[in-house]
């Protein structure tokens, strides 16, 4: 079959099934093969890879995918897409689809069933609201994975690119750091996509750290920590520290640990690198 990734040919899918693009689930599909092969060439698929694409829509990417790579799952949670997605890829032996909730699906299973435990490729063009919880999901849930390449709203790429000290430094861009590098590929416009977005996009690559960078005893106190300083952008550290809701530090004790840091006591939590946010961690875990 043609690739999908010309307007014409993806309308004629969609009016083949009188498809209605679902806004509940995010829906715009890519019509332009430049930044599928972006996503492609970034995600270095080749054909000893095993590759889960996330919201394969009418099957764009996964054709591609598919001719890439040794076997591809695709997890699409739109049941009017699953018919479309029997045809579109029906050429392919090397591809099966699963109606699911991505949120639902085990991939530490998939990965073992499919990868042998090996480290998975995921590949995805996600919605913005579901970007988060399926990413850190994936890494939280320790699944073997080389790689995360995606495609984001701009914004959200940024924030998980970003350093300490810069407007888009938040507890995103820490929670991907702690797991994984990130880097943007490509910036990718609205007209790439039916129906249009309001907003660009970007390609990034989050490739998985082989090691944790930083030394944390208590993983989730550290993210709660990072939670708290990031929630109350405008007020220094100890203030934000000490008036958050679920953290029980009195301002001596955080004042005791930026001293320790040799960090001003009027420090804010937007400069701390994640090295610092572990160290103070680590320092109040005592308290
Ligand atoms: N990959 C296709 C493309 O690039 O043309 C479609 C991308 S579209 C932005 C996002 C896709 O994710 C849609 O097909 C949508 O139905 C699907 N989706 C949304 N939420 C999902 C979820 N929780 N689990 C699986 N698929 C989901």
């Amino acid at each position: 079959m043609a690739t999908l990734a010309i307007p014409q040919n993806t309308i004629e899918v969609l009016q083949k099934y009188n498809f209605r693009f679902q806004k509940k689930f995010g829906q715009n599909f890519l019509i332009d093969i430049r930044p599928l092969e972006k996503i492609i060439q970034a995600a270095g698929i080749t054909k000893n890879d095993f590759v889960l694409e996330i919201g394969p829509g009418i099957g764009t990417m996964t054709q591609h995918l598919c001719e890439h790579a040794r076997e591809v799952t695709a997890v699409e949670i739109d049941k009017h897409l699953i018919p479309i997605l029997v045809d579109t890829l029906s050429e392919y032996e090397n591809v099966e689809v699963i109606h699911e909730d991505i949120l639902k699906v085990d991939i530490n299973r998939l990965a073992q069933e499919k990868n042998q435990g090996n480290p998975i490729k995921v590949v995805a063009n996600l919605p913005y609201y579901i970007t988060t919880p399926i990413i850190m999901g994936l890494f939280e849930s320790h699944v073997p994975m080389e790689s995360i390449t995606i495609m984001v709203q701009k914004e959200v790429a940024d924030r998980m690119q970003a350093g300490p000290g810069t407007k888009d430094y938040g507890a995103l861009s820490l929670a991907v750091q702690y797991y994984a590098r990130p880097e943007i590929v490509a910036n990718v416009p609205p007209n790439c996509f039916m129906p249009r977005p309001n907003v660009g996009s970007a390609v990034i690559r989050l490739t998985r750290h082989n090691e944790i960078p930083v030394q944390v005893l208590d993983e989730k106190q550290m993210f709660a920590l990072i939670r708290a300083s990031f929630n109350q952008r405008r007020k220094t550290l100890v203030n934000g520290l000490n008036n958050a809701p679920g953290l029980s530090y009195s301002k001596q004790q955080i004042m005791e640990a930026l001293e320790q840091l040799e960090l001003p006591a009027n420090v804010r939590g937007e400069t701390l690198t994640l090295e610092q946010f572990a160290m103070l961690s680590n320092l109040l875990i005592h308290c």
